[in-house]
């Protein structure tokens, strides 16, 4: 065991900076042993880091899209040039397993900041032309200005590149909070991106908590838009927080993916994609696989299947690349999922495999499969966000597609069917953000990702994302020269 190291408070002006709030422990949750200490940033820190993110901001905005895409495609190469650290690091704050962090995490999010590096030099918007005959009109794409990002501990490094990177290419300096159990990525971008060249101020990271950093900063009357991904609950205080100055939002928030299987579905296919859905990241994945409702013919096959699968995972060291699932990100976590089950089973749902909280260190769960669970369940209807699938069956079509869209969240879903209509309609009734045929789970940088109601709005990803961090503003040029114009009638008429 290494000793703890002391991580910078934050990340202010292109420099770390060492505070003396109250010192936090960041946990190891496989091993439970300690990976760094750090004093935890407050309310003042928040006012520098926006006050540094303001001074940058006006440059930032008027670099051209070419010097923007140029940090970013430094920044890329930079990251890849450190890809077996991050990935290290990933493991140690988050329990994840190495394979994850190298095969999905961190190249994944490489990828979106190369994607983001080519749309900078990408902004959109309708023609400019005499629309009124007397005028140009034009439109412009500008920076909404600085931009207060919040972000998770399930995917750190991947939640901070998703905040971060399409804000940059616009135009806009940020300020990112990062959940306190799992900061190292965070800084450590934020490091990498002024080695690549960003210019200081331009990326500011606070470590600290929601209740002390998370809502001066949402709350922030020098922040020009709130960005935040966490779960919905938060979501909505955070929300609550910026309209207090009016101030934009995007509000990437919690599912309960639906993982629906018709009765002609490819079954080894389906079970395949169930375990994989539900396990990917210990199941702490907002769009993961969550509610599987099996048609009523393939029901006891996709049980057994899935159980089986399940039950051949191997479950432990998250740095042997033999492991397929890590630990969860805090044993407190793990004490809420297992909760959820045992209160499952005990109101009559049936447990078919894991629901055991193994011996030993370390926020270890195994992969579990609940069986039989009626629709009003808690399990069924809330957020689990561990390695739990639960079952249940569905009579005909219609009734598939009314208990996907059961769930006040909107985030994922996925539909398994051979029948091409079958999955058309799919595509169109089910209430999600996005809706899988025949798999669960992939992105892509090219494709947005945000989900519905409780879910919540806007886009992570593509160009939706840039979208979201661009104002758009109307330019309208007079080209008549003409003093008195025939329009001023419906304010005065006669000679003046
Ligand atoms: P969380 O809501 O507890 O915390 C998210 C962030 O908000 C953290 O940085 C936290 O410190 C901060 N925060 C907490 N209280 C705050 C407050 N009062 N004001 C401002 N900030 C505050 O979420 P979590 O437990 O870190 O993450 C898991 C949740 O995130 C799940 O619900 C998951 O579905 C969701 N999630 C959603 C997406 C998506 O894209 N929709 C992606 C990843 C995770």
């Amino acid at each position: 065991m290494s000793s703890p190291y002391a991580l910078p408070t934050g990340w202010i002006s292109g420099a770390a900076v060492r505070g003396d709030g109250p010192a936090h422990t960041v946990l190891n949750p496989a091993t439970g042993e300690p990976v760094a200490t750090v004093a935890l940033a407050g309310a003042a820190d928040v006012d520098a880091a926006v006050a540094s993110a303001r001074s940058a901001q006006n440059d930032w905005g008027a670099a051209t899209p070419a010097e923007r895409s140029e940090v970013l495609r430094n920044l890329a190469t930079v990251l890849r040039d450190n890809s077996g650290m991050l990935a290290a690091e990933e493991v140690a704050h988050t329990g994840r397993t190495i394979r994850l962090a190298t095969e999905f995490d961190i190249p994944g999010s490489i990828d979106n900041v190369d994607f983001f590096a080519g749309l900078a030099r990408n902004l959109e918007g309708k023609a400019s032309a005499e629309y009124s005959g007397d005028h140009t009109s034009s439109i412009r794409r500008e920076p909404v200005g600085v931009v207060g990002s919040i972000s998770p501990w399930n995917y750190p490094f991947q939640m901070a590149i998703w905040k971060v990177i399409p804000a940059l290419a616009a135009g806009c300096a940020v300020v990112l909070k990062p959940a306190e159990l799992t900061p190292l990525t965070t800084l450590t971008l934020a490091r990498l991106a002024t080695e690549a060249g960003l210019p200081d101020g331009v990326l500011n990271v606070l470590v600290g908590t929601g209740a002390d950093v998370g809502s001066a900063l949402a709350g922030h009357a020098g922040v020009d838009m709130v960005t935040f991904t966490g779960s919905t609950a938060v979501g909505r205080l955070v929300m609550g927080q910026a309209a207090r100055n009016g101030t934009r939002v995007q509000l990437e928030l919690g599912g309960k993916a639906p993982f629906v299987v018709f009765d002609d579905a490819d079954l080894t296919a389906a079970v395949h994609g169930a375990v994989a859905g539900a396990l990917i990241n210990a199941g702490q994945d907002c769009t993961a696989a969550t509610r599987a409702i099996v048609a009523r013919d393939l029901y006891d096959d996709f049980v057994d299947g899935v159980a089986e699968l399940m039950g051949s995972m191997v479950v432990g060291d998250p740095t042997d690349p033999v492991t397929d699932m890590g630990s969860l990100s805090s044993c407190a976590h793990r004490d809420k999922v297992a909760g959820m089950v045992d209160r499952a089973v005990s109101d009559g749902a049936r447990l078919v495999t894991g629901g055991t909280v193994p011996d030993g260190p370390g926020a270890f769960y195994p992969p579990t499969l609940v069986a039989d669970v009626a629709e009003d369940a808690e399990i069924y209807r809330d957020e689990v966000f561990g390695p739990v699938l639960t079952v249940s069956s569905f009579s005909d079509d219609d009734d598939a597609i009314r208990r996907a869209n059961d769930t006040v969240y909107g985030l994922a879903a996925s539909a398994w069917t051979r029948d091409v209509y079958r999955a058309q309609r799919a595509g169109r009734e089910i209430h999600a953000g996005c809706v899988w045929i025949n798999d669960h789970i992939p992105i892509i940088s090219e494709m947005p990702h945000g989900g519905f109601g409780a879910s919540g709005f806007g886009k992570d990803m593509s160009t939706y994302s840039f979208d979201e961090y661009l104002a758009t503003k109307h330019v309208m040029s007079d080209i008549t020269g003409v003093a008195e114009k025939p329009w001023h009638r419906t304010v005065f008429t006669g000679e003046r």
